[in-house]
């Protein structure tokens, strides 16, 4: 076979291949032994299921044999790395096939330059070296065109100039003028034979005589054998050249490069099902708008109690009458008395003392009349529970000695009573037939906490004489001094208390272990809500990998025609990984404008839930739509890069 003096570039021994078919196996391809030289022109011709595509595709590297040696200029091609079996396909072949295997969301130079962009070449040289390839095989004026804007012919002409991209230095065309009619063919027969004079080696699978009479040497093949060979013409061997190729880059700059691309593909895949895409981001745009609504209602809903729970006091121990909060016999506890309060007021941890009481009682002023909870404090009780005076004044210690009939009302009982903005100072309410005077209206400095009714402070002294007629109090509220430890004191207090009643017939609340138990318990809350949210998250990045996988599947042809052209695995895994990922990404800002725009038209329409958006859940979407889009785009990406080019190409 070999007569010329030059080393084979093609060079195979004892080739089988085989496939299993059930329990039996199918032999294909049966003791091939071939050699092609540099710059030879091929025909190989046969029955159809004689094994020349099965031949072809193991020459072309998209498909290795059952058993036997390939030796490509030299090299063992079944020793080489999968990555290195790629390089060969990318560097050395150009295929072109009956059904020309374009990718039909790109346009004619979009199509031709996908080799090039796997050999990392940047890309303006690379467009514009398709351009001029294009423009050589006479389709200048159809660079933009898509391939179902192009004719058959047209389409193999696309398919030539991307078999040429990278230099295309061995040409293998399974049957390329099969889909073709008469002229078509006989243009493409008339271009194949000029780059055979360029130094292109081509060989070509056909089962028409007049293709095959254009060739120098003719093989055929029958049912997986060889069974006639012309032989290599002597002479054609020094011819061979391979064409110019586009310059290479570097490796840090292909990589980048191959990566940009892949992005790109990524947007144009994701453009071309713009629907679908967008079904497949509501899961994310739902779970990541659940999530960081939760989170900002969780935080907004503390920050509330935390402000409810300032109007508490801050530093403040209350002692109340009774075994505990809420306790039955609390109301028949008559041992809290003025005098403990005094007492107290003399401890040097014991900033503010403010005894309480309280009552309810009809208040009418003309003919108003409403009932209203009536609290008998001291002076300091409107310090101690951050009360703003917004007219008048408050009672002081010399109101509280004389029994002073005198009242600090708040703004809903102001409101009720008197002309709304109105100043009451001076005006007399009645409690039943006791007479007081509005000398100041106050504020709470917090949002108002639990169900508001109307409130009048008066002196607890009077309270006591003149309306309840009772001789205890209900609570003592005490403010620490700075600089004492709130459990010491607590402790102080309890002792004091204890040595001065003889019995626990007390407790104490502390304004901090309160504000620890309800944030702790509004934190349990979110905890638990977002919980539910992240599921939702995770129920969508499956709905995102089931979409993936459906896409692998259906672009099985596409991922088969760039495994051909000299993708390498890692390729198609990041084109699809990236995929995943952008839509998760996208779908995440989606989402988080989704939780924003919801939150701040809620916001306008209410003002009983508030929501606090903090940069940190807000990063925090974007770094798990990310991962999502890793997590469940991975499975569908390694499918992908998984695929038998040969088994690919095959699908329709
Ligand atoms: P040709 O191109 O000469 O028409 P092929 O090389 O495509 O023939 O196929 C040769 C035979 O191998 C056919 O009978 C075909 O059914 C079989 N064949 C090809 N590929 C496979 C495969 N992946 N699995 C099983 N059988 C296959
Ligand atoms: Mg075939």
């Amino acid at each position: 076979m070999d007569t010329g003096a030059q080393p084979p570039l093609i060079s195979v021994r004892g080739i089988t291949r085989s496939f299993a078919a059930g329990a039996e196996t199918i032999t294909v391809l049966r003791d091939i032994d071939l050699d092609i030289r540099a710059g030879e022109l091929v025909a190989i011709m046969g029955a159809s299921g004689s094994g020349k595509s099965t031949l072809m595709n193991i020459l072309g590297c998209l498909d290795r044999p059952s058993s036997g040696s390939y030796h490509f200029g030299g090299r063992d091609v079944g020793a080489l790395e999968p990555d290195e079996y790629a390089g060969l396909r990318r560097e050395h072949f150009g295929f072109i096939f009956q059904r020309y295997q374009l990718l039909g969301d790109l346009d004619a130079v979009g199509n031709v330059e996908v080799p090039a962009i796997y050999a990392g070449a940047g890309r303006e040289p690379r467009r514009a070296r398709a351009r001029e390839l294009l423009g050589r095989l006479g389709l200048a004026d159809r660079l933009d065109h898509r391939p179902s804007e192009l004719s058959g012919g047209q389409q193999q002409r696309v398919s030539v100039a991307r078999a040429l991209m990278n230099g295309g230095e061995v040409i293998l065309a399974d049957e390329p003028t099969g889909a073709l009619d008469t002229k078509s063919s006989a243009e493409l027969i008339a271009l194949l034979l000029e780059l055979h004079r360029q130094g292109h080696t081509i060989i070509i699978v056909t089962h028409d005589p007049k293709v095959a009479a254009h060739a120098h040497r003719t093989i055929e093949i029958s049912d997986g054998r060889i069974v006639a060979d012309s032989g290599s013409p002597p002479d054609n061997g020094g011819r061979a050249a391979r064409a110019a190729t586009p310059r290479r880059a570097g490796a840090a700059f292909s990589a980048a490069t191959r990566l940009r691309e892949a992005l790109s593909m990524a947007l144009i895949a994701m453009m071309a099902h713009r629907m679908r895409s967008f079904l497949t981001m509501l899961g994310i745009i739902i779970g990541i708008a659940s999530v960081v609504l939760v989170v900002a209602l969780g935080s907004g809903s503390q920050e509330k109690v935390l402000e409810n729970i300032s109007s508490l006091g801050t530093n403040t121990i209350t002692v109340r009458a009774g075994s505990g909060f809420g306790a039955r016999n609390a109301g028949r506890i008559e041992t809290l008395v003025p005098s403990d309060a005094a007492a107290l007021a003399l401890q040097d941890y014991a900033a503010g003392v403010s005894p309480a009481v309280s009552a309810s009682a009809t208040v009418r002023h003309g003919a108003t009349s409403a009932s209203a909870q009536i609290s008998g404090v001291s002076g300091e009780y409107f310090a101690l529970h951050s009360y703003v005076t917004v007219a008048g004044s408050i009672f002081d210690a010399a109101d509280i000695a004389t029994l002073s009939q005198v009242a600090v009302i708040d703004e809903d009982t102001r409101d009720a009573f008197f002309e709304r903005g109105a100043d009451p100072t001076g005006e007399v309410l009645h409690l039943g037939q006791v007479p007081v005077r509005v000398i100041g209206v106050v504020r709470a400095g917090g949002a108002s906490f639990g169900p508001s009714s109307l409130n009048v402070w008066m002196p607890y002294t009077t309270v006591m004489s003149r309306v309840s007629g009772q001789r205890h109090l209900s609570s003592i509220g005490v403010q620490i001094a700075d600089g004492h430890d709130m459990a010491q004191a607590q402790q102080q207090i309890s002792a004091l208390m204890l040595s001065r009643h003889g019995v626990q017939d007390f407790f104490l609340q502390n304004s901090d272990t309160i504000r620890e138990t309800l944030t702790s318990t509004t934190r349990t809350m979110t905890v638990l809500v977002a919980a539910i949210a992240v599921i939702s998250l995770i129920v969508g990045g499956i709905g995102v990998m089931n979409i993936m996988l459906v896409s692998v599947t259906e672009r099985t042809r596409e991922i088969g025609v760039r495994i051909a052209v000299g993708a390498r695995r890692s390729d198609i895994t990041a084109q699809f990984l990236i995929e995943a990922v952008l839509v998760c990404l996208i779908g995440g800002v989606l989402g988080v404008a989704l939780a924003i725009g919801g939150g701040m038209l809620a916001g306008s329409l209410t003002d009983v839930m508030r929501l606090s958006f903090s940069t940190l859940s807000i990063v925090a979407a974007f770094l798990s739509s990310t991962a999502i889009g890793v997590m469940f785009g991975f499975l569908p990406a390694r499918a992908a890069a998984q695929l038998d080019p040969v088994v690919a190409l095959s699908r329709d």
